[in-house]
């Protein structure tokens, strides 16, 4: 990781899939109030400021999912040329209008394999065409939700064939009255953890790690915006602390890390900001 301030940027609380381990399911209706869409400009111009406070970010969107975002070659296009942008996606909108006039120094895609809903072929084709671009590396996401998992090493296999890493994301959640990634039985931890996803260079958590108290850059050198601008110290987090909003002339991250006060970090923010060793 570099000096850069980072930014998670969920763009909208819209997507065309409907993944029963998605972080908003079943809240889609509720969270729709927040989609705020606001005009190309304005979002150039909060992110302008940002650009004159802190220098060029890293800014990751997500959603839902970004590629419906309305506009959205469009934005990304205008983002990358003062930040450096990355993307999660499904993978599920035609990539070519992204293909041209895209900076691949500063743009990264990183798609998520959804096997209800994605058809494996034109997925990797996709994949395949952005990574030839030079926009996207050759590894794809897939959730080690538990009626997932029996699937996993045949996709794994299928997407080796193309050249594609297949690599395992945990569940956070409730299955079966178990949580996860605790509940994760000896076999299903054999077929994933050979092929656990990273952060960072950091595996994902199969035990959930205790970060409460610990100092940490959340909200400092990172923040998460939401659909509506406000933006919130980290995602994911039981405990979201307020900021203030992106759309605010007078928006600023804190001067100075502060302790952690959710029990566990899910999304795996705490590999680049806490300040102190986590067990
Ligand atoms: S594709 Fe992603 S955002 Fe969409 S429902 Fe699935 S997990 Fe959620
Ligand atoms: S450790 Fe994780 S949950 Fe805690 S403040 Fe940092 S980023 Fe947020």
């Amino acid at each position: 990781m570099d000096d850069k301030i980072s930014f998670s940027w969920d763009l909208h609380f819209v997507c065309n899939y409907r993944c029963p381990y998605c972080w908003f399911d079943g809240k889609w209706g509720d969270l729709s109030k927040f989609n705020l869409y606001p005009s190309l400009a304005d979002v150039l111009k909060a992110w302008g400021r940002i650009h004159d406070r802190y220098g060029a970010a890293h800014i990751h969107l997500l959603g839902g999912e970004p590629l419906v975002y309305p506009r959205f070659p469009e934005l990304i296009r205008a983002l990358s040329r003062s930040h450096n942008v990355s993307c999660t996606t499904n993978l599920s909108v035609d990539v070519d209008e992204f293909l041209h006039d895209i900076d691949s120094a500063r743009v990264r895609f990183s798609p998520t394999f959804h096997p209800r809903f994605a058809d494996f072929d034109r997925f990797v084709s996709r994949l395949l065409k952005l990574q030839g671009q030079g926009l996207a590396a050759a590894k794809v996401g897939y959730l080690a939700y538990p009626p997932q998992i029996p699937d996993f090493e045949s996709f794994r296999k299928r997407f080796a064939a193309h050249g594609i890493a297949l690599v395992a994301m945990t569940f956070w959640g409730d299955y079966g009255g178990i949580s996860f990634p605790a509940g994760y039985s000896q076999e299903e931890k054999s077929i994933i953890e050979p092929y656990l996803a990273d952060r960072d260079g950091e595996k994902f958590q199969l035990e959930p790690k205790k970060v409460k108290g610990m100092l940490c850059g959340a909200g400092q050198r990172y923040a998460v915006v939401k659909p509506d601008g406000a933006v919130v110290r980290c995602g994911g987090s039981s405990v979201s602390q307020s900021m203030g909003n992106l759309f605010d002339d007078h928006f600023a991250l804190a001067d100075q890390p502060q302790p952690c006060v959710s029990d566990h970090c899910p999304c795996n923010e705490w590999v680049a900001l806490l300040l102190e060793e986590v067990a």
